[in-house]
């Protein structure tokens, strides 16, 4: 039976800690701030970015959330980012996505000034992930690092394989697991012998989206594995891991939901500490 590398254990400690940041901080008179735009009306992104809230809520980060409306021009929202950028309350800066399709989401991301992309998702940031120099990492696959290195997971030398090439997250794991001597494999929905893939894994992440993809038979005896997916099943949360089956073969296994959900928002937490810090005069 594989341990539970809990998300929700984790960010709960985290949240401890940042709390004790934070009062540091603001007694240095730095109030962190968050500012998150939302354009659309996305209902699961309502849910997403309302959470992100509450968490800077709950450890004393200021928060601001712009809700722009869907039709909202490429200028006008450069514009709304130019703003931020030059808000000396605001540290962090996060775009929600999916942004509507007329809108040029490389172009808008890399508007951000990179020191308050708490994302990681800005060109710099990225390619200094890619070039193993100091960077924002961008909040899920610093989660599941941190997952895995909380847990005690061995990963120098490791056979890791990352399922899925997503620039948020498939990417810059294999990056970062590379960057920590694992020997790392990246496979996406062209793979062949996908099975023959997994099965050599000592790491295996499943950033699919596809519910119960990750099958006990495709899963080496006591490897941990990272679901990632989020996806509704029947109104119910599950992940792209068959967790149940999987359980008993892994050696590690994160659940859906309080698995790397939680982390993620721990990071965004994180990165906009770290952003504060970095600004500060
Ligand atoms: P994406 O749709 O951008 O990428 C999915 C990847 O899966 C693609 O690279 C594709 O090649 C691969 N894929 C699809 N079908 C496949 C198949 N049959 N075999 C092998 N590979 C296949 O998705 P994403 O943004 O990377 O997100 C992946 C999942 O993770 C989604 O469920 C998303 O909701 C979830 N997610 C969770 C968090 C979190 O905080 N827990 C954060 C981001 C994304």
């Amino acid at each position: 039976m594989a341990k539970i590398l809990s998300g929700k254990i984790m960010s709960e400690e985290l949240t401890q800690e940042q709390i004790k940041r934070v009062g540091e901080l603001k007694q240095k008179g730095i109030t962190p701030g968050l500012a998150v735009v939302l354009v659309g009306e996305d209902p699961a992104s309502q849910i997403y970015v309302r959470n992100k809230g509450i968490a800077c809520e709950s450890i004393g980060i200021y928060s601001r959330t712009l809700q722009l409306d869907k039709a909202i021009s490429q200028a006008d929202l450069i514009r709304v980012i130019d703003k931020l950028n030059a808000d000396t309350k605001i540290h962090g800066i996060l775009i929600q996505s999916p942004l509507p399709g007329h809108l040029n989401e490389h172009q808008i991301l890399s508007r951000i000034l990179p020191e308050k992309d708490v994302d990681g998702f800005h060109i710099t940031n990225a390619g200094k992930l890619f070039t193993s120099q100091d960077s924002v990492i961008a909040c899920t696959p610093k989660g599941i690092m941190y997952m895995l290195k909380n847990g005690g997971v061995e990963l120098s030398g490791k056979e890791a394989v990352v399922i899925g090439r997503s620039n948020i997250v498939g990417k810059p794991v294999a990056m970062l697991l590379l960057n920590e001597d694992c020997t790392v494999t990246i496979c996406h929905s062209r793979t062949k012998n996908l099975k023959e893939h997994c099965k050599r894994a000592d790491i295996l992440v499943a950033a699919i989206g596809k519910p119960h993809f990750v099958t006990a038979d495709m899963v080496k005896l006591g490897a941990a594995v990272i679901d990632v997916g989020i996806n509704r099943v029947d109104g119910k949360v599950v992940g792209d891991v068959d967790y149940e089956h999987v359980k008993d073969i892994a050696g590690f296994i994160t659940p859906v939901p309080g698995g790397v959900g939680k982390l993620t928002i721990s990071m965004l937490m994180e990165n906009t500490l770290e952003a504060a810090c970095n600004l500060a005069p």
